[in-house]
């Protein structure tokens, strides 16, 4: 055990003996309850819109507790590598509280669907969120349906059955086509096919032990919208 372990474990011990009240460290240890997580993520979301974010000021015991006593982060993300949309900032949480999935369209694959059952199975998650945001290159990129070199394709052709139905977009005030509705109607089929895939997620949503969300990121605003 290093010297910085010693200082920030004794430091956290005598916190915790002083007082029987839960600090706040003390309460996200906990992690965030089952049946709160909207709630929690929304005001994270608040915190960082207003710059009052607190997670600083707890991740370096969290670091220490977790990589003593292990993780069990409560709610597994599903969101875009979109480098605007990084989960922990945006929802203010430390370490140890998201079990995070990115890819390019927020896209949903056999291996999603294995990290989310492990977080599940094994760590205690008990909510899954999928998130998109508003500007998603790998939505446009769907919608537009141009022929894109490499690997892209693979992405791409995950969003495109998402969008079936959609009319076609319309012109914002940006003067830019309105990515939103696609980007929404990806949201929900990602987080169906995941579920679709997955007989343990469903079984466990259908017995009230697994919550799912589905959200929207405002990359002009910071704001995260959920959806009903
Ligand atoms: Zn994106």
């Amino acid at each position: 055990m290093n010297l910085l372990k010693i200082v920030v474990l004794s430091s956290l011990t005598l916190v915790l003996a002083a007082c029987n009240t839960p600090s706040t460290v003390a309460a996200r240890t906990d992690g965030i309850k089952f049946g709160e997580a909207k709630q929690d993520l929304a005001a994270g979301n608040q915190r960082y819109l207003v710059g009052g974010m607190q997670s600083h000021t707890w991740q370096a015991e969290r670091v220490i507790q977790t990589g003593e006593f292990g993780q069990s982060p409560s709610i597994g993300v599903l969101t875009c590598a979109d480098s605007r949309t990084p989960p922990e900032l945006i929802f203010d949480c430390g370490v140890g509280d998201l079990f995070v999935v990115r890819m390019a369209g927020n896209v949903e694959d056999p291996a999603t669907a294995g990290t989310f059952e492990y977080g599940f199975a094994a760590l205690g998650m008990h909510t899954i969120l999928v998130m998109g945001h508003t500007k998603c290159g790998a939505v446009t990129a769907a919608v537009d349906g141009q022929p894109l070199p490499g690997n892209m394709p693979a992405f791409m052709d995950m969003i495109t059955p998402a969008l079936a139905g959609l009319a076609k977009p319309t012109i914002g005030p940006d003067g830019m086509p309105n990515m939103t509705p696609a980007a929404e109607a990806n949201v929900r089929w990602q987080l169906k096919q995941l579920l679709a895939r997955s007989a343990m997620l469903t079984k466990a949503q259908k017995e009230g032990k697994l919550a799912v969300l589905c959200a929207m990121y405002d990359v002009d605003t910071g704001e995260v919208r959920f959806l009903d």
